[in-house]
C-alpha cells in the first residue's frame, strides 16, 4: 500500500516511504502476518542462543550477493551498520584513515558523523582525525559537470558515449587527496553510496565509482558500499546499486528498506574480513527473531511481486513524465535518478541558483494539500526527493505529475 490516511480519512500518495524505508508498502499483508506469527511465538533470545529464523533469513539475504560476500552481521540501524563497517575495515587493514565523499550522509554516531562530509549533516562536532572527504562528483552542481545514465542526462553536459571524461577529473582529485592528505599506508576504507540519497539523489558521472574503487584498492583500502538507500532493487536495473557501477565491495551496509519500517540493518562482508575482527560481535537486539522474520518476508515480497522490475519500469515512466514537466516549468532545474530514487533540483526560474529553502517547505505543503507527500534533500534543501514504496504504479505517477504540474504553476515567471 502506497497510500497514507489522516485522522479525517483523507488519503495521501506517499512518495517519501518513511524516508526510503517502506520498501514493499505500508502494512503489507504478508509481512504483517509473518510478524504477527512471530510475536505470538518468541520475541527475543540475543545472539547467545540464536533462533532458527535468524539463520533462515541470513541464508536468504546472502543469496542476494555474489562472490565472497557471505558473512552477515545483523544490527538495528544504518548508523550502527556503518559504524561496524568502519571497525571491520580498520581491524582488517590495521589502518586508521577513512575517505568519504563530500555531502554524503552515512548516519549519526559520534564516529560516523565524521563521514558526513558537510557541516549541516555533521553539526555540532568537528571532523575526527583520520577522516577525509573527496570532492563529490556531482554532474549538476559540481564544478566540472559530467554526464550520467541515458534516462537522466544533464542538458548541455558532455554526454560521453562510454565512461564520462569528467569522471577522470574527480578521480584525479581523489588521487591528490590520497597522495597529499592520507599518510602513506594508512588507508582503511572508502565509503560511498551508489547514488547519494540525503544529498538530493546525486548520481555520479559514468565510470567514477569503478575508477575510484580501483584507486582505493591500489592504496590498500577497502571499498564500503553504503546501500542503505540504494539497495533491495530500488534502482531498478540491479538489486544492489553498486552492481550498476561494476564493482564488488568488500563490505556492504544495509538498513531502511531491509525491514520495511521494522528496526533492522545489516553489514555483509567476506569471511576473511570478518575473521580479522576475531572477537565475537555482540549486539543485544541486532536481528532478533521478529526482525529476521520481517526481513525474510520483505525479501520474499520483493521477489514475488517483482518489485525491482516495477522500480525499473515505473521509475523510468516517472522520470520521463518529470522531464516533460521540466520543459514547461523552469523551476525544475534538473531531473535525475534511477528506478524509484528520483530527485528534482529546483532553481530560481531561468537560473541555476537553488530555489530558496523556504519555498521548498511551501511546495511540500501545497503538494500535501493536494494529496501527495514529498521530502526534501540536498545541501541547499532545494531538491524534491521521490523515494516511494516500490509498489507504486503508473496511475500513481500520473496523479503525482498532475499535482506537481498545478503547484509548479505558481513558480512560472
Ligand atoms: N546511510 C545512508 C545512505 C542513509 O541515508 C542513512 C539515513 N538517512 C544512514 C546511513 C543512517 O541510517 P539510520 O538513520 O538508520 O541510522
Amino acid at each position: 500500500m502506497q497510500w497514507l490516511f489522516d485522522h479525517d480519512g483523507r488519503r495521501y500518495l506517499d512518495l517519501v516511504g518513511g524516508v526510503v524505508t517502506v520498501s514493499v508498502g505500508h502494512c503489507h499483508p504478508k509481512v504483517t502476518a509473518a510478524l504477527h506469527e512471530q510475536i505470538d511465538t518468541l520475541w527475543h533470545t540475543t545472539n547467545v542462543y540464536r533462533h532458527p529464523k535468524i539463520y533462515d533469513y541470513v541464508e536468504k539475504l546472502v543469496s542476494k550477493f555474489s562472490g565472497d560476500l557471505k558473512v552477515v552481521y545483523l544490527v538495528n540501524s544504518g548508523s550502527e551498520a556503518n559504524d561496524l563497517a568502519m571497525i571491520l575495515a580498520k581491524a582488517y587493514t590495521g589502518n586508521s584513515d577513512i575517505i568519504s565523499l563530500q555531502r554524503s550522509y552515512h548516519g549519526y554516531s559520534s564516529t560516523i558523523m565524521g563521514l558526513n562530509a558537510t557541516q549541516s549533516y555533521r553539526m555540532p562536532i568537528p571532523v575526527p582525525s583520520g577522516m577525509h572527504h573527496a570532492m563529490v562528483p556531482d554532474p549538476f552542481r559540481g564544478i566540472w559537470g559530467g554526464c550520467r545514465d541515458s534516462i537522466s542526462q544533464v542538458p548541455n553536459s558532455c554526454n560521453c558515449p562510454g565512461d564520462c571524461i569528467t569522471s577522470d577529473k574527480y578521480v584525479h582529485q581523489l588521487s591528490e587527496l590520497l597522495d597529499n592528505s592520507v599518510p602513506s599506508g594508512r588507508l582503511a576504507a572508502f565509503f560511498a553510496e551508489s547514488i547519494q540519497g540525503v544529498n538530493g539523489v546525486v548520481q555520479f558521472p559514468k565510470g567514477y565509482i569503478k575508477k575510484a574503487y580501483e584507486l582505493i584498492k591500489k592504496h590498500g583500502g577497502l571499498y564500503v558500499a553504503d546501500e542503505v538507500q540504494t539497495g533491495f532493487g530500488r534502482t531498478g536495473d540491479s538489486f544492489w546499486g553498486f552492481q550498476n557501477h561494476g564493482v564488488q565491495p568488500d563490505i556492504v551496509t544495509l538498513a531502511k528498506g531491509i525491514g520495511n519500517g521494522f528496526p533492522l540493518a545489516a553489514v555483509v562482508t567476506t569471511k576473511e574480513i570478518a575473521a580479522a575482527h576475531n572477537k565475537s560481535y555482540f549486539n543485544t537486539f541486532g536481528g532478533n527473531p521478529m526482525a529476521a522474520t520481517v526481513g525474510k518476508a520483505v525479501l520474499e515480497v520483493i521477489e514475488e511481486e517483482e518489485l525491482q522490475q516495477n522500480c525499473k519500469e515505473t521509475g523510468k515512466y516517472f522520470l520521463e513524465q518529470l522531464m516533460e514537466l521540466q520543459k514547461i516549468h523552469p523551476v525544475i532545474g534538473d531531473v535525475r535518478g534511477k528506478g524509484l530514487m528520483i530527485g528534482l533540483d529546483l532553481v530560481e526560474p531561468g537560473t541555476k541558483q537553488a530555489l530558496n529553502m523556504a519555498d521548498s517547505s511551501v511546495i511540500q505543503e501545497m503538494v500535501k494539500d493536494l494529496g501527495v507527500l514529498l521530502a526534501y534533500g540536498g545541501k541547499l534543501y532545494n531538491v524534491v526527493t521521490i523515494k516511494p514504496p516500490m509498489c507504486i504504479n503508473k496511475n500513481d505517477v500520473d496523479y503525482a505529475i498532475s499535482v506537481l504540474d498545478q503547484v509548479f504553476d505558481f513558480y512560472k515567471k
